[in-house]
């Protein structure tokens, strides 16, 4: 399965893209604010860098210290005596539990909220803001997850199931896709829904600091994290950043850059 992980992960992702893609045209529910190939140039670039940075810098991948872990027998999913499918399901409902607190971790933790900024100050969301992410929150998360991967064992299946999933999740989820308020109503309550997650890339800090489940909704439930929906409603609300409203922002040498820069006083509405 490792042979053809790289085949599969692309397939996924190119999958979900363009389903996701087609979705917002045919339904669209906002309208965008800045030129489309402008901001996809730099998110789709940024998703390229990101990818070849993890791989070129780690020696390993959480699926590569997954199978270390199963064929050393490491870690404490080892010491019970669950079924096979059971460790699969409890690992990736962990990994999901993992992305939940990592997410709220990288907006409260200043060195952290420079890199995840990247991410927020996209002044529209769609499909592609789902994979815009600076290289260095990627190396960061992936050291994370390899870090849990091992200390619990996990099955090389379960990251890699996981992984896929977040991917397809994090492009559906920041769709820019209109779906009926009933549909919406029944189907965050098992999957986070591009309304749900919508209210996180609001520029109202409070709605920024909620919502910070990707797969599951019921982290932010439990936790009270959870808001239904953005105060001025989902076409009038803005998207992004007060403080970097400059549409400059967007030129993808600007994104890579940004950590690095003096750090914006942020603005709390
Ligand atoms: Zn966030």
């Amino acid at each position: 399965m490792l042979e053809n992980d790289i085949g599969l992960r692309l397939g996924f992702f190119f999958g979900v893209l363009a389903t996701v893609v087609l979705w917002e045209h045919a339904r669209p529910k906002r309208s965008l604010h800045i030129k489309r190939r402008i901001r996809w140039f730099s998110n789709l670039s940024l998703v390229g860098i990101s990818s070849i940075t993890v791989r070129l810098i780690l020696p390993f991948t959480a699926a590569g210290v997954a199978l270390y872990a199963e064929q050393h027998r490491i870690g404490l999913l080892h010491l019970l005596s669950v079924p096979f499918i059971v460790n699969v399901i409890l690992s990736v409902l962990l990994l999901d539990l993992l992305i939940y607190a990592q997410h709220v971790t990288f907006h409260y933790l200043p060195l952290f909220w420079r890199l995840h900024k990247v991410h927020h100050i996209d002044q529209d969301i769609d499909v592609t803001t789902g994979v815009r992410f600076h290289p260095l929150e990627i190396i960061l998360s992936t050291l994370i997850k390899c870090a849990v991967v091992i200390l619990l064992g996990m099955p090389v299946i379960a990251v890699v199931i996981f992984e896929i999933l977040l991917n397809a999740s994090s492009m559906f989820n920041h769709g820019n896709i209109s779906l009926s308020e009933k549909l919406d109503r029944w189907l965050r309550l098992i999957v986070v829904t591009p309304d749900m997650h919508r209210v996180h890339h609001s520029i109202i800090k409070e709605e920024n600091n909620s919502n910070f489940g990707f797969n599951l909704p019921v982290w932010d439930r439990v936790f009270g994290t959870y808001k239904a929906q953005p105060e001025k409603g989902h076409l009038q609300m803005e998207i992004g950043l007060k403080e970097y409203g400059d549409v400059s922002r967007t030129a993808l040498m600007e994104l890579l850059l940004i950590p690095f820069r003096k750090n914006v006083k942020r603005i709390i509405l």
